[in-house]
């Protein structure tokens, strides 16, 4: 009886009394990025989406302009706040029509929004233009100084393409990273950046100044915040 009574306590405390004393004291971030119509990893993302306050998905949802939806479709049974930007692989509007079937989900591309009181503001598509050809959703580096011009100082900043120098190192070893977002990172000094893009540095976490910097890739992890004194 003892046992038992031990055990059942523990695992009603754990996961209910302790996400409410945190929910207080700090905020959780779910960062995920390139699920590239994979479904199982959306539907750990939808898991893990539990823990958090808000989730944030830094583009790539689909595969070469194809298959949009197939994540999508699981990912709307979050029921949190979730930020989206797209990739290089869907263009902002099909990003935008792909999820009007999920009501809890934001698609930014050169705006912001405010949830839970933290301002974001996304910038999607491919940072330099990419090699890949016309089916790439990319920008110039030009193109992103002028949509970068409307982030507010302190937000978090969500950009598909990571800063230039920061967790964008490929596979070949070379720093693909945008120097327009590098630049935007140490004039606003946003409080995190979340990017994903360059696979080889998926999961990885860097620094410019005192912004952390997180190539948050397909496996998804939480960032916390401690709120400002
Ligand atoms: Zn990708």
């Amino acid at each position: 009886m003892k046992t038992l009574a031990g055990v059942t306590m523990e695992m009603g405390i754990s996961p209910c009394a302790a996400s409410e004393q945190t929910k207080r004291a700090n905020m959780k971030l779910l960062l995920f990025s390139d699920l590239h119509t994979d479904v199982s990893a959306a539907k750990r993302i939808v898991e893990l989406a539990r823990g958090a306050d808000v989730v944030v998905g830094a583009g790539d949802f689909a595969n070469v302009r194809h298959g949009i939806s197939i994540c999508i479709e699981v990912l709307r049974a979050i029921r949190i706040p979730a930020v989206l930007v797209p990739g290089n692989n869907e263009s902002f509007e099909e990003l935008s029509a792909a999820c009007a079937t999920w009501p809890k989900a934001t698609v930014l591309h050169g705006t912001s929004t405010e949830v839970a009181g933290l301002v974001f503001f996304g910038i999607g598509g491919g940072i330099p233009i990419t090699p890949f050809g016309d089916w790439s959703y990319d920008f110039s580096e030009a193109q992103a100084a002028e949509l970068l011009r409307a982030c507010p100082p302190g937000a978090v900043l969500v950009s598909h393409s990571p800063p230039k120098g920061a967790v964008d190192v490929a596979g070949s070893g070379r720093s693909l990273g945008s120097m327009a977002v590098r630049d935007a990172v140490i004039q606003l000094r946003p409080r995190l950046v979340v990017c994903g893009h360059i696979h080889a540095s998926a999961g990885q976490q860097g620094k410019i100044g005192t912004t952390p910097i997180v190539n948050a890739g397909p496996n998804g992890l939480i960032f916390e915040f401690t709120p400002d004194k």
